[in-house]
């Protein structure tokens, strides 16, 4: 199986638990249990989400997961992770995943802290071309954060988890996903659009930078003051560029309609001078 081959030409192929071979466990989520698997044929390596429909339905979820396969299976950028296709059987539904052997990216921000300017600004700025590609297709993320960020064998950035995307032309008005990463319109409750991933960018360069996102707080109502206020503070270490935090101020506006856009953060100088290969 090869991402641009079986998967992509032949949508239709009907796969089984016996095309699989199943490996150590990857990862455990709220739904889904993740597996390292091998395809039994072309002993393509893939990663195995298995989510049991007992779940589905007492969560009554089977729409949203409908619509983030759906939105997933139709998206193929190098930055985002691949989802080949899927299967069920009467008790569990399988999604066949690209594999990010490198994991968590929070994983690896734990370990480190923070990350020096040149990783946080390539890591933005592959972030800033799968949302562009995105936003192409009308889909808005919306649940970006550390932990549905995957990194591959080279490193490369992997957006994964699309279970709060939206497909949507029209203002979106539904709250959802972790406080710390939410716009305050969406924290307000009002209507939203793609700025909202656009607000989410300049907390995650925040936290790349500093170790931790902006508005953390004790509690989620201090967490909420914080972001409707743009409580915004950039603490003396580590000492952090002044062009990084220009980024960081034109990204956490309040008025949806004047942050950066995606186009101007790619011509941003800190971008430009810091990003490696994406
Ligand atoms: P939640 O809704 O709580 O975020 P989830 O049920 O959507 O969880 P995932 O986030 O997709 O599950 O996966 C759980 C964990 O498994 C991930 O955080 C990651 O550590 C690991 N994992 C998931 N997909 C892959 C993959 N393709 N390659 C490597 N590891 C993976
Ligand atoms: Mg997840």
């Amino acid at each position: 199986m090869n991402s641009e081959t079986e998967a992509g030409e032949n949508p239709g192929r009907q796969w089984s638990l016996k095309d699989f071979e199943i490996g150590k466990p990857l990862g455990k989520g709220k739904f889904g249990r993740v597996y390292l698997a091998r395809e039994v044929k072309s002993k393509y390596i893939v990663a195995l989400k298995i989510i049991f429909k007992e779940q589905i339905e007492k969560y009554r979820i089977h729409h949203q997961l409908r619509r983030e396969m759906e939105i997933q299976t139709n998206l193929l950028h190098p930055n985002i992770l691949r989802l080949y296709g899927w299967f069920h059987d009467d008790e569990r539904i399988f999604m066949i995943l690209e594999y990010a052997y490198g994991g968590e990216l929070y994983r690896e921000l734990r370990k480190k802290g923070h990350f020096t300017e040149k990783q946080a600004a390539t890591y933005i700025a592959s972030l800033t071309h799968a949302l562009a590609y995105c936003h192409e297709k009308h889909v808005i993320h919306r649940d970006i954060k550390p932990e549905n960020l995957l990194l591959d064998h080279e490193g490369r950035l992997k957006i994964a988890d699309f279970g709060w995307s939206v497909q949507s032309k029209s203002k979106r008005n539904t709250m959802c996903g972790t406080l710390d990463y939410l716009a305050p319109e969406m924290v307000e409750n009002k209507a939203h659009d793609y700025a909202v991933d656009n607000w989410t960018l300049g907390i995650l360069c925040y936290e790349f930078l500093y170790g931790a996102p902006p508005f953390e707080a004790e509690s989620q109502n201090d967490t909420f003051k914080r972001i409707v206020n743009v409580d915004l503070i950039f603490p003396s270490t580590p000492s952090i560029s002044s062009e990084a935090k220009n980024l960081i101020n034109r990204l956490l506006v309040k008025d949806s309609s004047k942050r950066l856009s995606l186009q101007k953060i790619m011509e941003h100088p800190w971008i430009i001078k810091n990003v490696d290969n994406l």
